[in-house]
């Protein structure tokens, strides 16, 4: 217990939440010494003083004087705990794959590396402790997995880029351990397969940030990935789908009569047991979804009697969804529940994982409520909706699974018509079900779109590659909090953790996977691990650098969207002003308004930049006297009269399409294909809005636009009628302008509803965009409350 009080003192001396560092001033210069003679011996690779850059942030780290050289005569000692071979053979190989050194097993080495897995020295799950001294390096852990976040810690010491020389690590005493036992990223590989190599890299980086858990998204509507011996077609067919690699993923119809499905790939059971090895033996925990009762088009396609229709489907191309496809199972009959058994007995038999995720969300129920045999199975269970037959389902499922000494993991939709006993819940539609769940008591992870889904752009748009929507930037991956404010603690202890999620629809590539989640990922390590009290998000910055030289070393592609200048608009009181920012901290923002483009010599953004006429801004992020950005954020200004005036809501727009603000109506910034930038989002109610112009002027032009999104619930307005007055209660009608863009047109569309009048005196306007009474026929939410969604209204 002697270092739980050490800590806590510790702790308690630094309440700044810097790193600890203590050097002593003697032992130092002998240091220097001693690296200096080594100098003149060897060339010494590795570190320097300052670039400790461990991610996730240790909870203690002591820089001590002095450094070990780890060079060909380092051994190991030899242990007869088994605990810790995993850690000795997963160091033994990285060191030989990063430095090129090969460590000896059987030494009497003056130099070595101990470990051992006790207890009472870490009595922290996962927690380990870590020594280095000139001498030697000794690794204590709580557990076998303790040892292996060590030896990561470790790992992080090495250079970058393999040297094949002896490898310098400063001295230091390290005491560490997580702040959640879950730590989660997760894989969508139905949308597209990845290769086996692929999720190995993809475990390894989850290991290297000391996360425990890998979710394995492996069935969706457009391919099942895992083969099943039983059921055979589940892969034969349900893996494959016909290429439509050329169009927009929404546009891409289903399967035509004679067409050929090539597309797709799975994994062999063969290649799964060594993915779950080679997990383990990083730390990594693997849990794999089985979706169900939706989102199973691919079995659907092998099995058409696992439907309430029966009739033959094929595995969808995209995101387009046929009406009269089936794309879950039916929950009446009993087939369904027996294949579903064979099918998780096989999987349990390939994951050891304590988990399973059984998904369950974003189901359509419009078919059960037409089967007869799921209106059956009501009647006979005493159930009254289909909520609460999806919750039979779900309960079902989790007795089988019980039964097998395993427990489930459920999307937050398991929520519906009352969750299962021992179910933990996964939310992701914001942080709502998790809240729910851990306040009945149950267990949740918090894996909420905003900031969680890394398949969402991280900067631009512009300059990005295709994302589908939402806008989550480093650093708002890093200042999230798992733990909701609102929650009691007794409730709060039921937040197990949070995860990452990347969604593959738009992620065709290797590269693009690893672009998306690097570097969130490394600031998700750090919201996971570290205590939430330690959290700086400069110092995590200063760290980051040294993990993209590891990338690099890697031949990993990354995102530096955290270098993007972010513009934002601030229009008030009748001027328009822009502020400029990027999220890291240190470096200059240098900008243009003249088309040009900005260098280090360009003007240095100092304070909110007044824009008086249209014009584009140009602006870059300059550190060390270089643009550290590929290509400038850009933005066009389009100058009007109603620019910098007020805007007045009837209804409020939701919170959550609020933009930059109240008046992105008179921003002069047109928005873009994200619906998260610059757009303000009505729900279900009328857009009216009184907008106050700087100044009285004659009025000959009035415009609003609008976006039109399909996919995402949001239509053009049917109509826009627009108003004049002088003083602000008395109004006069200067006419209409009616929608011509069909309600069913799928791409997306911004459309001016443009309005030439003779010209008028006016001080005020009011417009009145009429919303479209419910989602049109044949959309997935026929006859819901629809969206929408403004970006300007203009005045000339
Ligand atoms: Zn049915």
């Amino acid at each position: 217990m002697k270092i739980i009080k050490n800590k806590l003192e510790r702790n308690r001396e630094n309440k700044n939440g810097k790193f600890v560092i203590n050097i002593d001033v003697q032992g130092a210069w002998n240091a220097v010494l001693l690296v200096f003679a080594f100098w003149l011996l060897f060339p010494v690779f590795g570190f320097s003083q300052e670039n400790i850059s461990i991610i996730p942030r240790p909870v203690n780290l002591e820089r001590k004087a002095g450094t070990f050289i780890l060079d060909e005569s380092t051994g190991y000692r030899n242990s007869t705990d088994s605990g810790i071979n995993l850690a000795v053979n997963l160091l033994s190989l990285e060191c030989a794959r990063r430095s090129g050194i090969e460590l000896l097993n059987s030494v009497k080495p003056s130099k070595f590396i101990s470990f051992s897995i006790a207890p009472n020295a870490v009595p922290e799950r996962e927690g380990y402790a870590l020594s280095i001294t000139s001498a030697g390096i000794t690794l204590k852990a709580a557990d076998e997995v303790g040892l292996i976040h060590g030896v990561q810690t470790i790992l992080q010491l090495l250079p970058a880029f393999r040297t094949n020389e002896a490898v310098q690590l400063p001295c230091v005493e390290i005491y560490d351990f997580p702040r959640f036992p879950y730590r989660g990223m997760h894989l969508d590989v139905s949308r597209h397969f990845y290769p086996p190599e692929l999720i190995k890299d993809y475990i390894d980086l989850i290991s290297y940030y000391k996360m425990n858990t890998f979710h394995w998204h492996l069935i969706d509507d457009q391919g099942w990935r895992i083969e099943i011996k039983k059921y055979p077609k589940l892969t034969d067919v349900g893996a494959w789908r016909v290429d439509r690699s050329n169009l927009p993923w929404d546009s891409r119809q289903p399967q035509q009569p004679g067409e050929k499905a090539t597309y797709g790939g799975y994994y062999t059971q063969n290649q799964i047991r060594e993915i779950v090895e080679y997990a383990t033996a990083r730390g990594v925990t693997i849990i794999p979804e089985i979706e169900m009762p939706a989102h199973v088009e691919s079995a659907i396609a092998a099995y058409p009697e696992l439907s309430c229709i029966k009739k033959p489907q094929t595995v969808l191309t995209g995101g387009i969804y046929p009406p009269d496809f089936q794309t879950s199972y039916c929950a009446g009959d009993e087939h369904v529940f027996a294949f579903l058994q064979d099918v998780l007995m096989e999987v349990m038999q390939l994951f050891p994982s304590n988990y399973i995720h059984i998904g369950g969300d974003e189901l359509d129920k419009s078919f059960w409520k037409e089967c007869p045999a799921c209106n059956k199975r009501m009647k006979d269970e005493g159930l009254h909706n289909v909520d609460e037959l999806q919750s039979y389902f779900i309960r079902r499922i989790e007795q089988f699974i019980q039964s097998k000494g395993r427990r489930i993991i459920g999307w937050d939709e398991i929520l519906e018509g009352g969750l299962a006993p021992d179910a933990t819940v996964m939310s992701w539609r914001g942080e709502s079900g998790g809240i729910a769940a851990a306040e009945m008591g149950h267990d949740a992870i918090m894996t909420p779109g905003t900031p969680l889904y890394l398949n969402h752009y991280q900067a631009g748009p512009a300059g990005e590659p295709l994302a589908n929507g939402g806008f989550n930037t480093l650093k708002m991956v890093y200042d999230y909090n798992p733990v909701p404010s609102a929650l009691k603690p007794e409730a709060a202890r039921h937040i197990l953790g949070a995860q990452g999620n990347l969604w593959g629809e738009f992620i065709q590539t290797r590269s693009h996977v690893e672009y998306m989640v690097l570097p969130r990922m490394a600031a998700l390590a750090e919201v996971v691990w570290s205590p939430a009290t330690q959290k700086d998000y400069a110092d995590f910055s200063k760290r980051l650098d040294s993990h993209f030289r590891y990338y690099e070393g890697r031949g990993f592609n990354y995102c530096k969207g955290n270098y993007t200048v972010d513009i934002r608009p601030i229009s008030d009181k009748g001027r328009l002003s822009v502020e400029l920012t990027t999220e890291v901290p240190g470096c200059s923002i240098h900008y243009t308004t003249d088309g040009t483009m900005p260098g280090p010599e360009s003007p240095e953004y100092t304070m909110p930049i007044p824009v008086s006429g249209s014009c584009i801004l140009h602006a870059v992020t300059v550190q060390g006297g270089k643009v550290m950005n590929l290509i400038p954020a850009t933005q066009t200004f389009e100058f009007h009269s109603a620019i910098g005036g007020s805007v007045k809501y009837e209804f409020p727009y939701s919170n959550s399409y609020k933009a930059e603000g109240p008046n992105i109506l008179t921003d002069g910034i047109r928005g873009t294909g994200n619906i998260h930038k610059y757009w303000h989002g009505f729900l279900g109610k009328d857009l009216i809005a009184t907008i106050t112009l700087p100044k009285p002027l004659e009025v000959r032009n009035l415009s609003l636009s609008c976006m039109q999104h399909y996919r995402d619930w949001i239509f053009l307005p049917t109509k826009v009628d627009y108003e004049v007055s002088q003083d602000g209660i008395h109004f006069v009608g200067v006419g209409s302008v009616t929608n011509n863009i069909p309600v069913n047109e799928t791409q997306q569309t911004i459309k001016e509803f443009s309005l030439k009048l003779k010209p008028i005196m006016a001080r005020y306007v009011r417009v009145k965009a009429h919303i479209l009474p419910g989602a049109p026929k044949g959309h997935p939410g026929e006859g819901n409350p629809v969206w929408i969604f403004a970006d300007e209204f203009k005045v000339n």
